[in-house]
C-alpha cells in the first residue's frame, strides 16, 4: 500500500533533520525533492531509490504547483514509500497544504513530517532569537514574495506597527519596499534588521543594519536568504555563537 509523506528537510545543516525524516528517507522507493533541500540527504536513501528534482527556487517553482502535485501522485500509483522533501517544513510557506489535498482527493495515504522551519532557525544560527523577554512577546513569520506596492496588497502592514519581531521569507527580492513600507508605518530609520544568506550551513552569511541602510548593505547576498526585523537583532552581538 503505498504512502507519501510530506516531509521537512529543515534549513540547511543536515543535522536538523528529524528521526522520523532521516528514516523515512532511508526506507524511500522515491524521493521527490526541492533545491531548498540539502542533496547530500539523498545520500542517505537505499541503493536503487529513484529521484525526482523539481527546482523549486525561492517560493517560485521551475515546474508549476499543480504538475508537481501530479509528479507526485504519479510516483504514489508506481512506489510504496514515496518521500516529498521539502525545505524547512512543509506547511511553512512549503505548499504542503495544496499538495496533501491533491492526494487526499485522490485517495492517497499520506502522512505530515513537520521540519524544522528556517523562520526561526535560520536566526537561531545568526544568534537572534526570534522573542526574548522584555524585547519581543511575539514574532511573525512573512511572505515577503508579495509586492508591498500591489494594490490588494494581503499584508496587514499596519498591524506591523507594534515591536514584535517580523521575519520575511522569499522577500530578498523585495528588500527595499519592505523596508520602505515598515518606515511608512512609522518605524524609525535605525530600527534594526538583518539579511541570512544560506542560514545554518558552511556558506551562512548574516548582514546586520537598519531600516534605512539594510538595501545598500545587503546588495549581491546570495539567496536562499530571510530578512529579521526587531530589536531582538541587536542581542546578536552577544549571541552570535555559530560563526565565532
Ligand atoms: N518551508 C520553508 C520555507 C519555504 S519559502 C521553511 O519552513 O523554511 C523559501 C524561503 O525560505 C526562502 O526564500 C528564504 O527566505 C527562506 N529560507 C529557506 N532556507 C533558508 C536558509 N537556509 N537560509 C536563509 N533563508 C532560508
Amino acid at each position: 500500500m503505498s504512502k507519501v509523506y510530506l516531509t521537512g528537510a529543515g534549513p540547511g545543516d543536515i543535522e536538523l533533520l528529524t528521526m522520523k525524516a532521516h528514516r523515512v528517507i532511508k526506507e524511500a522507493d522515491v524521493i521527490i525533492y526541492d533545491r531548498l533541500a540539502n542533496p547530500d540527504m539523498l545520500d542517505m536513501a537505499k541503493d536503487g531509490c529513484e529521484f525526482v528534482y523539481v527546482g523549486k527556487e525561492d517560493g517560485r517553482h521551475t515546474l508549476p504547483q499543480d504538475e508537481i502535485n501530479e509528479v507526485i501522485y504519479q510516483n504514489a500509483l508506481k512506489h510504496d514509500v514515496v518521500v516529498r522533501l521539502k525545505g524547512g517544513d512543509p506547511f511553512v510557506f512549503g505548499r504542503g497544504g495544496e499538495e496533501g489535498s491533491y492526494l487526499a482527493k485522490r485517495d492517497i495515504k499520506f502522512e505530515i513530517i513537520p521540519g524544522i522551519t528556517s523562520a526561526i532557525s535560520v536566526p537561531a544560527y545568526a544568534g537572534i532569537p526570534v522573542t526574548h523577554r522584555g524585547i519581543a512577546v511575539s514574532f511573525r513569520v512573512v511572505t515577503g514574495h508579495e509586492s508591498p506596492n500591489k494594490k490588494e496588497s494581503q499584508i496587514p502592514w499596519e498591524n506591523f506597527k507594534t515591536n514584535d519581531t517580523i521575519i520575511f521569507l522569499m522577500g530578498l527580492h523585495n528588500l527595499s519596499k519592505i523596508s520602505s513600507k515598515l518606515m511608512e508605518i512609522g518605524k524609525p530609520k535605525d530600527y534594526p534588521c538583518a539579511v541570512i544568506s544560506k542560514g545554518t550551513t558552511e556558506e551562512q552569511s548574516v548582514v546586520v543594519g537598519t531600516l534605512e541602510d539594510i538595501v545598500e548593505k545587503s546588495k549581491g547576498v546570495p539567496t536562499p536568504a530571510l530578512i529579521v526585523v526587531g530589536e531582538v537583532v541587536k542581542l546578536r552581538e552577544q549571541l552570535n555563537w555559530f560563526s565565532s
